[in-house]
């Protein structure tokens, strides 16, 4: 049976991209092909520079309390469609129908914050900056913005960027992940449905080809980027080369420390669900876990026999599974990969989720590869599966000394009850986001999302206000005001009576 080929969404149409390079999109759980997602090239990402480029000037004149109000009938939209949208995300992604509401969640908070922006985007002035001038500081859009964005939250890493691009008037154009465009087109074509004009949001797709275009288009003035650290690392270099603005996040390797004194069932059902949770394809999963002195023995059987009875399935039929299956057949043999070499390099693998009948879909069970030295491979690399590492440390000062050495800074958790523990805790590790006794310190849409060394290139970070300063330039008017000519009736008095 052919399968719908994917259609770009450029000046308010749904249109067939200019190519004939086509990739398979599936559904995770069956290993079924769904879709075809074209590869666009130069030709098609041209068309949405333009596009977007005319529609920039009408809405970035339109008041910014109406460019909220598309977003105020947006999220109606979200919400009217909320089981939908979740249904598609878990069909093209794989994860549980739960986690699917629960990224889509986050995603209609950040439409939420962008509703209020007209009271964050005002200016601020200063009457008599000298004799008879007033000085002030206005917000501007930059101009067409893109966003290039990863397959693990096909819709709210999306919308950590256009909600607030929008609404601070300017245009954008994404180019989601091509293993998942479908929920792209759809949360797209409810924004068109909340009176979005046309132009002003579009969606690309495709792969290398076209972010390349993106990227050395004069049209284009900022980029944000969410994907591994290798592309972020180029994206940042080739954007700044290009001249444009860039925020690119990257990959983590995320630490979860847990002392002597962690409440035992908080930290085991904490660090399974940040661990095996999306089956670890999140920038913010624990990938690494670290007893600190005599934590290790009961922290480990506790944690192997949890993980070890969560459910593993499919997830498009229902909500009967905890976990669903990772994004490609090729992602499952990476991680099992990674598995091996562990065994082979001397760590004790604790659970084996490797499966000897994979059956249609992507599956791999949980898997905890204990006694791990810092130096290894699988502690060091961005595994993005559900493998978890255990590296036991006799100290606090030793666990924040793995940090130091981690290339990464994304997350990072502590389990204690120890005040002090915490403290160092926060202050000393390298990561941008610290959780304490929080296994997942995922900032909501009021917070810049703050990832340090690799895991971010750039100085001003999705979401929050970061967001609002990223996608706005300031403009500084100063104002000499003269009097005037002949009798001033005003002259001499005091300006306050
Ligand atoms: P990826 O880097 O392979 O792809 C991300 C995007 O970049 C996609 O749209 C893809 O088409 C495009 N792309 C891929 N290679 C490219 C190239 N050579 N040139 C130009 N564009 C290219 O990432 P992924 O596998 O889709 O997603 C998983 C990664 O994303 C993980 O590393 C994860 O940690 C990271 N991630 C980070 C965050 C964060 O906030 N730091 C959030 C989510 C995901």
């Amino acid at each position: 049976m052919p399968t719908e080929a994917v259609l770009n969404l450029i000046g308010g149409t749904f249109q067939a991209a200019s190519t004939d390079r086509f990739e398979d999109v599936f559904n995770p759980s069956t290993g079924e092909i769904i879709a075809q997602v074209p590869l666009s090239g130069r030709e098609d990402a041209q068309a949405a520079v333009i596009a977007a480029g005319r529609a920039l000037s009408s809405w970035s004149q339109t008041p910014v309390i109406d460019r909220a109000r598309v977003m105020f009938r947006y999220r109606d939209l979200l919400e009217q469609h909320f089981d939908d949208v979740a249904r598609l995300i878990t069909r093209e992604n794989g994860k549980t129908l739960a986690e699917s509401r629960a990224e889509l969640r986050r995603g209609i908070e950040v439409v939420e914050f962008a509703c209020g922006i007209p009271s964050l985007f005002m200016g601020r002035s200063l009457a008599d900056v000298a004799r008879d001038v007033d000085a002030d500081v206005m917000r501007h859009p930059v101009g067409v913005c893109a966003g290039i964005t990863p397959y693990n939250f096909p819709a709210m890493v999306p919308m950590w960027m256009f909600p607030i691009a929008l609404v601070c008037g300017n245009s954008f154009i994404l180019k989601p992940s091509e293993k998942v465009p479908l929920t792209a087109n759809r949360i797209g074509e409810l924004l068109l449905q909340a009176g979005c004009p046309e132009g002003v949001f579009n969606v690309l797709h495709g792969g290398r080809e076209c972010v390349d275009a993106l990227l050395e288009s004069p049209g284009v003035a900022a980029i944000s980027f969410v994907g591994s650290t290798p592309v972020a690392r180029e994206i940042y270099r080739r954007g700044a080369e290009y001249g444009k603005r860039v925020q690119a996040a990257g990959g983590a390797k995320n630490f979860c420390l847990v002392m002597p004194d962690a409440d035992p069932v908080l930290a085991v059902q904490a660090l399974a669900a940040a661990s095996f949770g999306c089956g670890g394809q999140r920038c913010m999963a624990t990938s690494i876990a670290v007893p600190v002195g005599d934590a290790a023995d009961s922290l480990i059987d506790r944690l192997a026999q949890h993980a070890g009875s969560l459910r593993v399935g499919p997830t498009h039929e229902g909500d009967d599974v905890d976990l669903g299956p990772l994004i490609r057949a090729q992602h499952v043999e990476r991680v099992c990969s990674h598995i091996e070499s562990a065994a082979e390099g001397g760590a004790t693998v604790v659970l084996d989720g490797r499966r000897s009948e994979p059956g249609g879909g992507f599956f791999l069970d949980p898997s905890i590869v204990d006694h791990v030295a810092p130096e290894m491979d699988v502690a060091r690399t961005e595994i993005f599966g559900p493998l978890l590492s255990v590296i036991r440390a006799a100290t606090l000062n030793e666990a924040l000394r793995m940090g130091r050495d981690c290339e990464f800074g994304n997350g990072a958790s502590i389990f204690t009850r120890d005040g002090y523990a915490a403290r160092r805790f926060r202050d000393d590790f390298p990561a941008g986001m610290i959780g304490i006794n929080v296994g997942v310190p995922a900032p909501m849409a009021w917070f810049p999302f703050t990832g340090w060394n690799n895991s971010f290139f750039g100085d001003l970070h999705v979401q929050g206000t970061e967001g609002i300063q990223f996608y706005t330039r300031q403009k500084v008017t100063l104002t000499r005001w003269l009097k005037p000519t002949g009798d001033d009736p005003r002259d001499p008095v005091w300006r306050g009576s």
